[in-house]
Formats: C-alpha cells, sequence, structure tokens
C-alpha cells in the first residue's frame, strides 16, 4: 500500500520550530513515514530571539549570545549540523560582578572569596555555609524560587547576589517564578540528597564512577558556555539549509480552523490570504500567540491558561568603544544590579571579555539589559533617551566617557517568560487536553519546559518522538 504523505505545519520559526522541522525530517527518514513540513514565519527573517546582527566586522547579538553546554541538546544540535569546528567557548578568564554601592564587586566563587566579599555580611556568610545542615522540603509539589532559594541560602544571598542574576536573565521576579521549570535540577537535588551542595557532591562522584565502571578517560573539558564563531545565527541558518521542506517568511499564520471530518482536518489561514491545510500542526510560538491562534478551536480553558502566562519586556544597547580611549576596560562577564543599587540598567555583559573575536581591532564592546519585570516602560523608550541613559550609567560604574563607536539597540517587547508556580503541571494538562480534543496539534517553544536554547531544542525533539509515534499509530490504523 502507498503510504500517504502527512502535511506538517510549523507555526513559528524561532529555534523551537526549525528544531522542530529538522528533527521532524531526521526521524520521518529513519522511521519510513513520508512527511511534509512547512514553516511559517512571521519575520522576514528566521531565528525569533536569536538576532544576531554582522556589520563593519562587528557581530552583535541581539538576544542570546551564547548557550549553556551542561544541557548538551544545543551542542549536539550543532555539531550533527557540521558546526563542530565553528563552536568556542567564553573565555575562562572573566570572572562575575554585582553592583555594590555604585561599583563592580566580584562574585565569590570558592571560601576565600566568600570570606572576603563585601557582598554577604558576617551572618549572610554563616547562613550561606549552613546550607546542607537546611532541613529539605518534604513537599514535592511545586514552589516560587524565591521561596526555595531563601529556605537553601538565606535571604542576604538572595537579595544581594542570586536575585538580580536570576533577574538579569528571566528579567521577573524569584518570588513569582516555578522553581520546577527554573531550577529543577536543583529542586530534585534536594529532595533526593536532602541539600543542594550534597547533590552536586553526589552528582560528581556519580560521574567520577561511571567513568571508572566504563573505563573511559576524562571527557575533554567543554566549555561551560558556548557559541558560534559568526554569532548564533549561525546555527539558525545552517538549521535552515538543511530542512528539505518549505519555509514561508514574512508570512503569519492569522488563524486556525478544525474540521475532524477532513482528510486533513486543519485549515491554517496566513497573512496573504492563501490557506494551508494540514495533518499535523506544531505551534512553536510564544504562549501567548499560541492562545491567539487556538482561540477558535480549543476550550477558553486552555487559551485563558496560555494567555496568562507572563512575559517582560527587554532592551538590550551594545555600545562599542576604542580601547584605547577607555582607562581601565572591564575585565569580567558581566555585573548585576540588586534592586536596591540606584543603577536603572539590569545588567551589563563584557562582550569584549566573553567572546573577544566579534569585535575588530581595538574595539570593545558591552551590552547592558534594560526594562523586565522591575522597569518595563524603560525597555520601550526612544534609541535617543536610551542611549543617554546607558551612556550616563557607564561612566557611573565603569567610568567610561568615550564617543561610543558603534551602538546597537534590540527590543523585545515582550521578551521572555516567567513561568508561574505550578506551570509545569498546568502545562501537561493543557497537553492533555489539546490531545484529546485536536489530534496531532502540539505545543513547544520557550513558554513551555525552559527557554533557554538547550531547553528549547530538548522540547522540540521529545515533541517529535511523541509526534512520530502519533503518525505510526494513524498508518498502522488505516493499514
Ligand atoms: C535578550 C535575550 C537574551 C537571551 N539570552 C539567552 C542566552 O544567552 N542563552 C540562551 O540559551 N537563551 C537566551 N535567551 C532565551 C532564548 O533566546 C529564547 O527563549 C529562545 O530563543 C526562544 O525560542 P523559541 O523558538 O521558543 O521562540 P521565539 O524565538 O520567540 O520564536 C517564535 C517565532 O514565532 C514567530 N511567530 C510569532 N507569531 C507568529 C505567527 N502568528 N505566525 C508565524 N510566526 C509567528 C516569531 O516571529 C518568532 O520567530 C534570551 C532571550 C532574550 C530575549
Amino acid at each position: 500500500m502507498t503510504q500517504l504523505r502527512s502535511e506538517i505545519v510549523i507555526i513559528g520559526g524561532g529555534i523551537s520550530g526549525l528544531a522542530a522541522a529538522y528533527y521532524l525530517e531526521k526521524e520521518a527518514r529513519a522511521n519510513g513515514l513520508a512527511i511534509h513540513t512547512t514553516v511559517v514565519e512571521k519575520e522576514t527573517q528566521l531565528g525569533g530571539k536569536i538576532a544576531t546582527q554582522r556589520h563593519d566586522g562587528f557581530v552583535f547579538e541581539g538576544g542570546p549570545e551564547s548557550f549553556v553546554t551542561r544541557k548538551p541538546e544545543a551542542w549536539e544540535l550543532c555539531h550533527e549540523l557540521g558546526l563542530g569546528d565553528r563552536l568556542v567557548g567564553t573565555t575562562s578568564s572573566g570572572k562575575n560582578y554585582v553592583l555594590h554601592n555604585g561599583r563592580p564587586a566580584i562574585v565569590p566563587t570558592g571560601p576565600v572569596s566568600l570570606l572576603s566579599t563585601p557582598l554577604l555580611s558576617a551572618g549572610g556568610k554563616l547562613r550561606l555555609l549552613k546550607e546542607p545542615f537546611v532541613k529539605p522540603r518534604t513537599a514535592a509539589s511545586d514552589e516560587s524560587l524565591g521561596s526555595f532559594l531563601r529556605r537553601r541560602l538565606g535571604d542576604e544571598m538572595v537579595e544581594n547576589i542570586v536575585k538580580p542574576a536570576i533577574g538579569s536573565v528571566y528579567l521577573g521576579d524569584v518570588d513569582g517564578m516555578s522553581v520546577q521549570v527554573s531550577f529543577g535540577r536543583f529542586a530534585e537535588m534536594e529532595q533526593k540528597h536532602g541539600s543542594v551542595v550534597k547533590g552536586m557532591f553526589a552528582l560528581m562522584k556519580e560521574r567520577s564512577a561511571e567513568r571508572k565502571t566504563s573505563g573511559e578517560a576524562r571527557p575533554a573539558k567543554k566549555p561551560s558556555f558556548a557559541t558560534l564563531q559568526n554569532g548564533l545565527m549561525e546555527m539558525v541558518e545552517t538549521l535552515a539549509a538543511q530542512i528539505d521542506g518549505e519555509i514561508l517568511l514574512d508570512t503569519a499564520v492569522s488563524s486556525l480552523q478544525h474540521n475532524p471530518t477532513q482528510a486533513q482536518p486543519y485549515t491554517l489561514t496566513l497573512s496573504d490570504g492563501r490557506t494551508l491545510q494540514a495533518d499535523v500542526v506544531v505551534l512553536a510560538t510564544p504562549t501567548f500567540v499560541s492562545a491567539e491562534l487556538l482561540e477558535d478551536v480549543a476550550e477558553t480553558a486552555v487559551t485563558d491558561q496560555l494567555h496568562a502566562i507572563p512575559y517582560n519586556p527587554v532592551t538590550t544597547v551594545n555600545v562599542a568603544f576604542n580601547r584605547s580611549e577607555i582607562h581601565d576596560p572591564f575585565d569580567g562577564f558581566g555585573v548585576v544590579v540588586p534592586a536596591a543599587e540606584t543603577s536603572r540598567l539590569l545588567a551589563i555583559e563584557g562582550m569584549s571579555v566573553k567572546f573577544p573575536h566579534r569585535a575588530p581591532g581595538d574595539q570593545f564592546v558591552l551590552r547592558a539589559f534594560v526594562g523586565g519585570q522591575a522597569d518595563p516602560e524603560l525597555a520601550e523608550r526612544s534609541d535617543e533617551e536610551l542611549i543617554k541613559l546607558v551612556r550616563q550609567e557607564l561612566a557611573n560604574i565603569f567610568d567610561i566617557t568615550a564617543e561610543p563607536t558603534q551602538v546597537h539597540i534590540q527590543r523585545w517587547l515582550p521578551a521572555n517568560p516567567q513561568p508561574p508556580i505550578g506551570h509545569l503541571a498546568m502545562i501537561t494538562q493543557i497537553e492533555r487536553t489539546l490531545a484529546q480534543e485536536l489530534p496531532q496539534l502540539y505545543l513547544t517553544g520557550a513558554g513551555l519546559r525552559g527557554q533557554g536554547i538547550p531547553d528549547c531544542i530538548r522540547q522540540s525533539r521529545n515533541l517529535v518522538a511523541q509526534i512520530v509515534t502519533d503518525l505510526q499509530t494513524k498508518t498502522e490504523a488505516l493499514a
């Protein structure tokens, strides 16, 4: 019997949508399934939040600038795409700072720096050292990240160091955010080992024992964070080049209809008036967009819940200077700003310290973050106002008064999801409801189970396994 080809439409050409298309084609080939994919992307370029701008020898990142390698999916995908020799790690020399009384103070990374740090009082340091002896929480239910961290590390450590660091990544408040989504690994360590410190030691012991049993040599040290020589957009461009299906740019899906009596039950109306028929639909869009697209077909409870997932705005401002005009160039990866400080920035990254190859000659690049939950209105200010603000802050913090040689501003209004407490249970329930009412319609993306690039790739990879199983079941039923 000739197998019918399944039409699969993926809405959204960010990393989640592209990874879904890539792995779908790969798994379909491996399993002998006939599929055709179409990625529909609203913007004129792919990548979503991955937004590299290259000009005059600079590689500016308006969104993510690297990915963590401890979660292996992005590292693995780059190797699979043939980009292994294009990967670069962050330099090992950079330190992390927290703004303290208007000046950067190094984040302690060991017992000696902990004893001398001005960021914690003697009481705060003692409280931190007590972590292994703090009783674990017995309930396995979700809690806020703030409550988890305060229980384990004490208030001072959270307020002065952890909260600004997390705020600069998630752009939200630790007290409203689910620990299961943001730091699930640490919550699991507490459940399993009674403490995060004990959990870390147990993990190191486990890894070393595994290596001994398998006779495997200690793996070559991977950098903790990696990126691509020509910016993260290289991953997007290479993925797109390896997708056989169609990619429609500058085309939004404006509505979605479901008619279960039709052979291809989903009809997608596009912004140019065309329609697409599909057997399978993957929504790889921010959750508030998915909510709108599902409005005509899903239960109100589902769309209301997806709509309610908060996102905060952020604007990034890359500023380049002639190094020779800066007296004492910042030597750190970044400075995060606690709420108690007067600075209105969320964080500043030392882009030229992290990735020296991304600026030509003697150019030195810093990147400021503004907005977030703490100051959402700031993210929407005009370019002139933002440049003025950032230059003033750089003068205050680093004494940089030189004229910038380049400025690159990127607004994300809204930017990253802030998964609330109970988020994972809610997403699982939404997926169950959708599986019953809208078979072969799936969700993926940063708003579901983690927003880092590796999290997005992992979710799309897992989803592909589910789609392939569903397609096989359907094919068997028809045979
Ligand atoms: C400033 C910033 C810095 C970050 N830094 C890092 C970092 O250093 N490391 C890291 O791992 N992660 C980082 N992240 C997070 C990470 O970049 C994102 O979570 C991830 O890229 C999101 O990918 P996605 O594909 O799920 O969503 P998106 O990238 O948002 O993609 C969704 C796509 O859907 C499209 N779309 C929307 N509506 C429609 C429609 N109706 N029809 C068709 N298409 C539509 C959009 O245009 C978009 O391209 C950062 C994020 C931001 C904003």
